[in-house]
This record gives C-alpha cells, structure tokens and sequence, in this order.
C-alpha cells in the first residue's frame, strides 16, 4: 500500500539532502517519479549543504499537485512515487492533493519540511501533513543552538536582530535588503531572542553585579 510520509526536522537537519537521496534511489531502481521543491534559492533545484543537487519541478502556490502527478503518469506510463521537499511551503490543498496521489494513483509520496516558522508557529502546509500523513518522522540529525542545548526553533534575524512578526515567507538572500537571516535556537534563546553576544553581554553584567 502507498503511503504519505512526512520527515520534518530543524534547518540544517539533512532534509534536503536525504530528499535527494530518496529521490536518486528510487530512480536508479527504474521507478518513475519527480522531485518537487518550493522556494528553493536556486531555482528549481533542491540543493543540500553538502553540494549535491539535482532538477526538480518548482510548485508554485496555484499548481494542482494531483494533476501534476496525473500528466507525470500519463508521459511515463505510471507514477511510483514523489518526492517532496520544502513541502512546509506547499498551500493545504496541495498536501491535499498529495493524499489524493497515495489514494488514487497508488503512488509513495516523501514529503519533507520544516515543522514551525520564526514565530514558533507550525507552518499551514506541515499542518495539514501531520493531519493526514500515514506516518511522520522526525530526522534525528539534531542540530544545537549556540548555547549546545538542541536546535528546535528556527530564529529569523533582521540585521541581526530576532523578529516574532513579519511576512511569512522571506527567503534569506545575501543581497537582499535588510539583511534577513535564520539561526537554529533552543527554545530558550528563541523565547529571549537571545544569540551568543547578548549572553556574553548578560553574563558580564551578571559579573558586575557580583562585584
Ligand atoms: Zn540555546
């Protein structure tokens, strides 16, 4: 039986990277399926930290996955599976639509993503997965926080500074203005917004006090 697994874990997590290798598995059995990615920084391509990538179909937010899935079948006589990455970034109806792939094509769908945004809040996309996934890991490559506690929130930083409100989704781009960057935190130090200078600072003060 199909099923639609979710494998979701920190930034820096392996998720792309094992997507990747998922999705060259299976293709080097002989099975017929894409890769699909979301937002990724180079375009239509999901990329990992290590340097390997490999073409992948970007969706779009208005892409109906199903039919997507359907025209693959169609040109390769039979779909076996998707590969998801960025899959946070999918609409609900697109996770939907993933389902209705694993119900109605009989196909495996891997989708993988990050589970909350800066803010701390699940993502609408990696709701919906874990609502209708058959099953849901959690990559067990655990990245840390500054302070060597385990990573579980993703910091968004605007010049340098945490921020809990913005747009959902900014991308950090180096030549972007103002700078907008992601650091991996405990929950403690995301809750502060607290990266490693301020607790020098904070541990000085304490110093003084002492004094
Ligand atoms: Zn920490």
């Amino acid at each position: 039986m199909a099923e639609l697994q979710f494998s979701f874990g920190t930034m820096g997590s392996g998720k792309s990277t094992m997507a990747l290798q998922i999705s060259h598995n299976l293709a080097s059995r002989g099975l017929r399926g894409a890769l699909l990615t979301q937002l990724d920084r180079h375009d239509a391509k999901v990329s990992s930290r290590l340097g390997v990538s490999a073409d992948a179909i970007d969706v779009k937010p208005e892409t109906d996955l199903f039919e997507l899935a359907r025209a693959i079948s169609v040109r390769a006589g039979g779909l076996d599976y998707l590969v998801c990455d960025e899959a946070q970034f999918y609409r609900p109806v697109q996770i939907e639509q993933l389902a209705r792939v694993v119900d109605n094509l009989q196909a495996e769908v891997y989708a993988f993503g990050l589970l909350t945004d800066f803010r701390g809040i699940l993502f609408p996309g990696t709701a919906r997965l874990l609502e209708l996934a058959d099953r849901s890991y959690e990559l067990q490559v655990e990245a840390r926080c500054w302070c060597g506690r385990r990573a579980t929130h993703n910091a968004r930083l605007v010049d340098g500074v945490q921020v809990y409100e913005g747009e959902l989704m900014v991308v950090d781009d180096p030549d972007r203005a103002p700078d907008v960057r992601y650091e991996l935190r405990c929950r403690a130090h995301w809750t502060e917004g607290a990266g490693p200078q301020l607790a020098l600072d904070l541990d000085h003060d304490t110093a003084v006090d002492v004094r």
